[in-house]
């Protein structure tokens, strides 16, 4: 459970406004209501749908720290005072709303790879720096959703700034550092909640964390996944390549490198990659070390559930079910682990 920590209650009618309040000093961006397909992250202003119910269907928040391209260095050689320019992220403060605890999860998982050591992404970090986290207690969990598999949602709410509770006509806002209660001060429609508004929080706490749990959760150490067995030639003759499952994972990090004339400069910029391409890991010279589908099949959740444990102590996968539902071919990962488990 969190530790010290401030609650305050709002009514769902003040909520906009409460918003709108900060946006006079942050730039806020949550999941917005999209005409079709699912609700995407977005800049909100007061006529944006923002959607807080986690039931619904939305796109990862991973867009806001690393873009889908981003250019890196610019270099002009006819410019005589700056020949190479590193345009870096404005460091301006920015407040995520709408996050699940996995969403967190999978920040959490960003940040060790782009933080820890001492070679840090300069670009990923600015983004980091300014920005507060604010996300929801999920009232219900998606048909795909398997957290409390992988791991503690309860606990990943820790590394929220703040947690927004729904208990009917009001929302029980958690603010768990100096960052979050700034966020409670800023309006004066907050105020503390009664003993009955806190017993409700503390059940929809207690709901999330009885969400049901696969045949896998608790054994997924480190050496759970063999190299070698049937599972992968099994599953991957049913993947094909498209790579959806890891651009629209919130954990999943790879991005490719080129550079490109653009007017009289060369910029070299990044872009998302996926480890399922054939072409992922193909070098200069024509070498490809994962030349077979059931080799990037495996990669891709031996890296989530065996190298990044092994690296940072963590399961690089948060059970956030986007993969679930949006493989064009049903490949369903956790069938994957629960075979794997069942079959020892
Ligand atoms: S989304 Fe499905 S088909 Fe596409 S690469 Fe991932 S596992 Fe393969
Ligand atoms: S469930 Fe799929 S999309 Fe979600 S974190 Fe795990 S691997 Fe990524």
């Amino acid at each position: 459970m969190i530790g010290d920590t401030v609650d305050k209650v709002i009514s769902k009618d003040k909520l906009i406004q409460w918003i709108d309040s900060l946006r006079q000093t942050y730039e806020v961006v949550g999941p917005v209501k999209a005409a079709d397909g699912p609700a995407a992250f977005t800049d909100v202003d007061s006529h944006s749908e923002i959607v807080l119910n986690n039931a619904a269907w939305t796109l990862p928040p991973k867009d806001y720290l690393l873009p889908r391209t981003e250019t890196l260095v610019v270099y002009n050689e006819k410019s005589e005072d700056e020949q190479i320019r590193v345009p870096l992220a404005e460091d301006k403060p920015r407040i995520m709303m709408g996050l699940r605890a996995c969403d967190a999860r999978a920040i959490a998982v960003l940040d060790h790879v782009y933080l820890d050591g001492e070679l840090k992404d300069p670009y990923y970090a600015a983004r980091r720096k300014g920005m507060i986290m604010v996300g929801n207690v999920c009232e219900d969990a998606r048909w795909s959703c398997f957290c409390t598999s992988v791991g503690d949602p309860i606990e990943w709410l820790n590394d929220l700034d703040a947690v927004t509770t729904d208990i009917g006509d009001s929302v029980v806002v958690t603010a768990n550092t100096p960052a979050g209660e700034r966020l409670l001060s800023d309006t004066s429609d907050m105020s503390d909640p009664s003993d009955e508004q806190i017993n409700q929080k503390t059940a929809a706490w207690s709901k999330m964390a009885a969400l049901p749990k696969r045949p896998f959760a608790d054994k997924l150490a480190a050496d759970f996944l063999a190299w070698d067995g049937p599972i992968w030639e099994k599953y991957s003759r049913k993947c094909i390549g498209c790579g959806i499952c890891s651009y629209l994972c919130p954990s999943c990090s790879c991005f490719d490198i080129q550079d490109e004339r653009v007017g009289g400069e060369i910029e070299r910029f990044r872009c998302r990659d996926t480890c399922q391409s054939c072409y992922f890991t193909r070098m200069g010279a024509g070498h490809d070390p994962r030349p077979e589908k059931k080799m990037r099949v495996r990669q891709r959740l031996s890296h989530k559930f065996k190298y990044q444990q092994q690296q940072f102590n963590i399961i690089g996968c948060t059970g956030c079910g986007r993969c679930v539902e949006l493989c064009p071919v049903n490949l369903d990962i956790r069938l994957v682990l629960s075979e794997v488990a069942t079959s020892e």
